[in-house]
């Protein structure tokens, strides 16, 4: 089973997309396959280096390592021929292909204007037609092909689309799926500047590469017709096709920036864990009978095409913050250390880093919300307090003072104070950290260390 991430380079990953690539990777995976992934950066207006590296990084960051394929071949292991894995590198291969179309009659140069093609698509719609081109190239002789080169005009390349009646196929999401030929129109496979068209580019590369199964958005159902009828022009093999429902926003309509679309680099960066988003992604859409956190080769194993759902999945992030509480809690103090990061530590004492990450991680969901807990932990201001709160404050400091155990200072606080539950705790917890929530108070006060919590105690007028 080999299978692919395609993506165009021309931004950032978002979710929607990190979850196609997950998809593809499990499937892979879970078949015992091949992932690979393949660069269509053939709109060179738009696609970029960084957004290149930036792809890379975000794909390793979720665990998700790609292949490239290698072959046996007299027992020794060489590069898969079908690479290289970047369209922009692939245009001897595609001018190939090209010549063969043209060779065998089923594709031709096209002049048309786009100011043509404009009132054509006018023209059909006001007729209730579906736009599509009206084939006049088609007929245009070598020599009037010849005399329009000439002078110099520039020409796409279009499929000659020669099949009557329909396209069909079964998609494994989707089922049995029907297309009118007559529907299609000859389409463009070369672009005026010499450039594949992604129809054409991507439906031979699915093919040359080996691609057993394309899963990838529904956004791609409707090109599936016409990249098959490529397919079958130049006689490559088809592979099977599983569009998935698109991810939508809270509010129901598609997933973008408005509704709360994030670039999982940004997620990353914020702090969410790669194994919360991949546990996350990997059931946006998708049933697991495991609804443990489970790790890449424990989703790959429960991961198959049928369990994917055909209704749109919703992004949520409560969901996602589900996953992240799991995936906080299954990791050490010493990990959870270097999640927070140093600009998060940097208030709290060596030492004590390791339990002020432990006791905290259970309130907070980011690193950056530990930052006001390293505050009102170390930072040097006093918490306000009112005089019923400074007076058992006052009354705590004389017992801590001469008690080593807090849980003994309680007490004879409860006894002395008249005072227990909430009325006790809460304004001991206000006293030491300036909040009426957070970790359990005897944690709170082993991590402030005796001498903090006196000097938190003790009322600041005296
Ligand atoms: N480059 C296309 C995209 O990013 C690939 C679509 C596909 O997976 O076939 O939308």
């Amino acid at each position: 089973m080999k299978t692919r991430f395609a993506p165009s380079p021309t931004g950032p990953i978002h979710i929607g997309n990190a979850r196609t690539a997950l998809f593809n990777y499990l499937l892979a995976r879970q078949r015992g396959g091949q992932f690979i992934l393949r660069i269509e950066d053939t709109n060179t207006d738009l696609s970029s280096e960084e957004h290149i590296d930036a792809l890379y990084r975000d794909l390793r960051a979720l665990g998700l390592d790609w292949d490239l394929p290698l072959s046996t071949k007299n027992g020794t292991t060489q590069q898969d021929r079908t690479g290289p894995y970047r369209q922009s590198q692939r245009g001897a291969i595609y001018a190939e292909h090209y010549a063969r179309l043209q060779h065998a009659d089923r594709a031709y140069p096209c002049f048309c204007t786009e100011q043509t093609l404009r009132l054509l698509r006018k023209r059909q719609l006001a007729a209730g037609e579906p736009p599509r081109y009206n084939g006049v190239c088609r007929h245009l002789s070598p020599a009037e092909v010849a005399a329009r080169q000439a002078d110099g005009l520039s020409a796409v390349l279009r499929l000659h689309i020669k099949e009557e009646g329909t396209v069909v196929f079964d998609d494994l999401v989707r089922g049995p799926q029907v297309f009118q030929t007559q529907h299609l129109g000859d389409f463009i496979i070369r672009r005026s500047d010499g450039s594949p068209s992604f129809m054409f580019a991507n439906a031979v590369d699915d093919a040359l590469m080996g691609v057993d199964c394309v899963l990838r958005g529904e956004d791609h159902l409707t090109n599936t017709p016409r990249q098959l009828l490529v397919l079958r022009a130049l006689d490559l093999p088809e592979p099977q096709y599983a569009h998935i429902a698109l991810i939508t926003g809270s509010d129901g309509a598609p997933l973008s920036k408005r509704n709360g679309s994030r670039a999982l680099a940004d997620l990353l960066a914020e702090g969410y864990l790669p194994r919360a988003l991949v546990n996350y992604l990997a059931r946006l859409g998708c049933s697991y009978a495991n609804d443990a956190l489970c790790s890449l080769r424990e989703l790959s194993a429960g991961f198959a095409p049928p369990q994917l759902a055909r209704a749109a999945a919703r992004f949520d992030l409560h969901q996602l913050a589900h996953w992240q509480r799991l995936a906080l809690m299954a990791m050490q103090a010493e990990q959870l250390c270097t999640w927070m990061g140093e600009s998060v530590l940097a208030k709290v004492p060596r030492d004590a880093r390791a339990a002020f990450a432990r006791i905290i991680t259970p309130n907070i969901l980011l690193p950056a919300e530990a930052v006001p807990w390293a505050e009102c932990l170390y930072g040097d201001g006093q918490p306000k307090m009112d005089s019923e709160t400074k007076e058992l404050c006052h009354l705590a400091h004389t017992l801590y003072a001469a008690e080593d155990s807090w849980s003994k200072t309680t007490q004879l606080l409860a006894q002395r104070s008249g005072k227990r539950g909430a009325r006790l705790f809460k304004p001991l917890r206000q006293a030491l950290t300036g909040r009426q929530d957070g970790p359990a108070l005897d944690d709170l006060v082993a991590l402030l260390g005796k001498e903090r919590v006196l000097q938190r105690l003790r009322d600041p007028k005296d």
